[in-house]
């Protein structure tokens, strides 16, 4: 990477891929430009990777994998890389966080949050290398002992999204390096910067040439080879529902396996007996958190009728205390939406609100402001079925439905393609459990929002996807099963005494 241009502070970069230990130029010599959505400044470039590029970092990554040169090393010799990229990552997390916030248009202080989440979920991935075993059984019968190995997967085939670039990384990288793949990475073609950071940070550690790779461009240039090709074992995903159907079918040829973190359109119920001033917070905290591209947002926030009208007067109250702009100033709570594109989607989705839907507050773009800004938006009076209440619209949308029962409330949570995340809010015990079974998705918060200790796994079901990352279950989505059995012939009875 070198950096051109004025002061560190407004300074382009200019990275290039990292294949085999090197980086490099796309054989294209094409590059991608990505422009602030805050300002429209150019801030970086990266190459825009072909089928060539991605072809020449899966024989890295697979010649690494044959020559056993990290997965032959010991769990400590790993663990010990691993920890060395968190403390890379922790020690730059301001120049990490501010690449981020440029990058995406995210607030800075989100940022900071989200890069010393990443620092921490490698630690945790640092010490679980060293914790992974397989099993043993020795009472199958005289003479007989199986052993069940945990080995590592392969060539891994990494693809992400632009809402949260360093900690989806994190979710996957730490954990595949603990499992003892290699790894080849297609990061967004809109935030690839702290990715191709992340190789240098590796490489410094000692990460042998050939094992992670990075091969920035789009996702049908580089992304759709990685899903296709033969030498990869694994694709993990993190992206839309829909690019996770395109990769599940270009997967299948090959039967590799596919780990899917997808979309979601997850329900943040509320119950008359609540703490409503916290429900209120975590409602708004649950759209406009990353300007809504949070896969876990609650943008369908279901109210008891009992206490709908109260809940809006406060929702309507505390909303006006979000300040969007600027996202480098300490001021602002949301920044700007990524680009044009994502920009204009979200300004349909209104405009379908402002149709079917009564219109809370919000609803327009903020005046004043260079960039891709949007007021936070509150609908009310939607209906199950309606397209703010179906779609994920990935923007700092709410929908406010009313229900009268937890069956009702139970019914209209489910009523969705897809199963990430929910929340329930009451201070009922029962409530609290009844409603936890009865909802289909991967993570239901009780009495909280979006809090995601790394300790535990994150994933979906239904369209939203499955396999599970954090935890400690992260790693085996990065590992085949060996069973070996072994049968001695000779007896031991007479020589036991
Ligand atoms: P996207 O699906 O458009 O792109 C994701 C990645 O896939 C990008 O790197 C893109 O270049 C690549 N890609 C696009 N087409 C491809 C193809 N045909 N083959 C292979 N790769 C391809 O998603 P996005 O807009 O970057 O991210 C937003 C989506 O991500 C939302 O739907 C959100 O819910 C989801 N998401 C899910 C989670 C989760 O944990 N479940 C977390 C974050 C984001």
């Amino acid at each position: 990477m070198n950096v051109q241009g004025g002061t560190a502070e407004n300074a382009v970069r200019n990275y290039r891929l990292f294949i085999d230990g090197d980086h490099a130029a796309s054989e294209s010599g094409r590059v991608i430009e990505r422009h602030n959505p805050a300002t429209g400044a150019l801030v970086a470039t990266w190459p825009a990777g072909t089928a060539k590029d991605a072809e020449r970092a899966i024989a890295a990554a697979r010649a690494a994998f044959a020559d056993r040169r990290w997965c032959g090393l010991s769990v400590a010799e790993r663990s010990a890389v691993l920890f060395a990229v968190a403390d890379r990552i922790r020690d730059n997390a301001a120049e990490l966080a501010r690449i981020e916030s440029l990058e995406s248009g995210k607030t800075l202080a989100q940022a900071t949050d989200e890069v010393l989440w990443a620092a921490d979920i490698w630690r945790y991935a640092a010490g679980q290398a060293r914790a992974q075993h397989g099993d043993s059984h020795g009472n199958l019968g005289d003479g007989k002992l199986a052993l069940v190995l945990r080995e590592p997967a392969g060539v891994v085939g990494m693809i992400t999204p632009w809402n949260f670039p360093l900690v989806i990384l994190s979710q996957k990288l730490p954990f595949a390096l603990a499992a003892g793949c290699s790894v080849v990475i297609k990061p967004s073609e809109l935030t690839s910067g702290t990715t191709l950071i992340v190789a240098s940070y590796l490489s410094d550690a000692g990460l042998p040439a050939g094992v992670f790779n990075v091969v920035t461009g789009y996702g049908k240039d580089v992304g759709a080879v990685l899903s296709a090709h033969p030498a990869v074992d694994v694709i993990t995903f993190t992206g839309s529902t829909a690019t996770g159907q395109a990769i599940i079918a270009a997967a299948a040829p090959t039967m590799k396996k596919t780990v899917l973190e997808l979309g979601g359109k997850s329900p943040n119920i509320v119950f008359a007996d609540a703490d409503i001033d916290a429900a209120v917070d975590a409602a708004i905290k649950g759209v406009v958190l990353n300007q809504g591209a949070e896969c876990c947002a609650g943008s369908r926030v279901l109210v008891q009728y009992s206490i709908l009208e109260d809940f809006k007067a406060r929702l309507l109250e505390k909303v006006r205390r979000v300040t969007v702009g600027d996202p480098l100033s300490p001021d602002s709570t949301i920044g700007a939406i990524v680009n044009e594109t994502q920009f204009e989607k979200i300004k349909a989705y209104i405009a379908k609100g402002r149709a079917q839907n009564t219109l809370l507050c919000g609803g327009e773009p903020v005046a004043g402001l260079p960039g891709y800004f949007l007021q936070p938006t509150i609908f009310c009076d939607v209906r199950p079925g309606d397209a703010i209440a179906t779609d994920e619209i990935f923007g700092p949308v709410m929908a406010l439905i009313g229900f009268d029962t937890p069956e009702e409330a139970a019914i209209i949570a489910n009523d969705t393609a897809y199963g990430l995340a929910s929340g329930i809010w009451t201070s009922s015990v029962d409530n609290a459990i009844w409603m936890a079974r009865a909802i289909r998705a991967g993570i239901v918060w009780v009495n909280t929002y979006l809090d995601l200790p790394t300790e535990v796994p994150i994933g979906g079901i239904k369209q939203s996807g499955y396999g599970r990352e954090n935890g400690r279950f992260a790693i085996e989505e990065f590992q085949v099963l060996k069973t070996v059995v072994i049968q001695d012939s000779r007896a031991y009875g007479k020589y036991l005494g």
